[in-house]
């Protein structure tokens, strides 16, 4: 029993002839952690699109499956509702919006998904303040801008209390180690392991990276390769040391 089910998935831009993704099929199950790792315009931030719900992309063939549901009937925001994350890029409309006002009008959208009240202000604060000490951000966090002045390592920081805040099922982190230095990177990866142990169910994480430092912290049940819009390998946690010392070109001329 899947969480997550993408099967022979074929897409390409709206108006556009070639395919970016050629025949993905992944499976994940409820606890996995899954990385997908893959030279530069491999697809894997399209892939991570199209689950997420981002209209700019067609689906022509295949399908993608969220604990049954047939995901492609939902939208962007109810696949959110749903319990898929995917880090947000903010629009640049809500540049002025304090960060905790969008961190809970996110949550409230998903309470009354699932038919719940909206918590108040107050009682939000209540739920916040946990997961900002276990992340290791400052009350101070909250009261900023939404994106103004954020530092690498707190632009990152803040994805992960998102994260954490609307407890997703599945949580697919692109790049999130990108431009972190190693002690960014070492306090992103165990607030990320914090909050796994802090969950409420097992959440199941796709990590996209291009390094192999963040799954010596996190590591994988599984490792894949994506190369021309297909998963061309997968392995265990330890193909990460090969694809490390030897690329990716061993294993397309393979
Ligand atoms: P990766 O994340 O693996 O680097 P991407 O998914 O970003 O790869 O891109 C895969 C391919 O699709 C690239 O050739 C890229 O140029 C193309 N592509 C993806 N999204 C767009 C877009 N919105 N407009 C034009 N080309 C795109
Ligand atoms: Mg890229
Ligand atoms: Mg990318």
């Amino acid at each position: 029993n899947s969480l997550l089910q993408i099967k022979n998935l074929h897409v390409k831009l709206a108006n556009a002839e070639e395919y970016i993704l050629n025949g993905i099929n992944l499976n994940v199950k409820q606890g996995e952690i899954h990385a997908i790792m893959g030279p530069n315009g491999s697809g894997k931030s399209t892939l991570s699109k199209v689950i997420a719900g981002h209209n700019l992309y067609k689906v022509v063939k295949g399908e993608i499956r969220f604990e049954e549901k047939n995901l492609l009937d939902y939208t962007i925001e109810d696949r959110a509702n749903l319990g898929i994350f995917l880090a947000f890029q903010y629009p640049l409309e809500i540049a002025g919006v304090n960060n905790i006002d969008f961190l809970r009008l996110a949550y409230n959208s998903k309470l009354k998904f699932n038919q719940t009240n909206p918590v108040d202000p107050l009682k939000f604060l209540e739920i916040v303040y946990p997961k900002l000490k276990l992340i290791g951000l400052d009350e101070s966090f909250l009261h900023r801008k939404v994106n103004e002045g954020f530092s690498g390592g707190e632009k990152k920081k803040n994805e992960i209390l998102q994260m954490a805040l609307l407890d997703s099922k599945l949580a697919i982190l692109d790049e999130t180690d990108s431009g972190l230095d190693i002690d960014a990177l070492k306090d992103i990866s165990n607030a990320i392991k914090s909050i796994l142990k802090m969950s409420q169910f097992k959440q199941s994480i796709i990590i996209i990276t291009h390094y192999q430092r963040i799954l010596n912290y996190i590591q994988p049940d599984y490792i894949h390769v994506m190369y021309k819009g297909k998963i061309i390998k997968t392995g265990d946690a330890s193909l990460a040391n090969q694809l490390e010392s030897r690329g990716y070109e061993w294993i397309a001329s393979e």
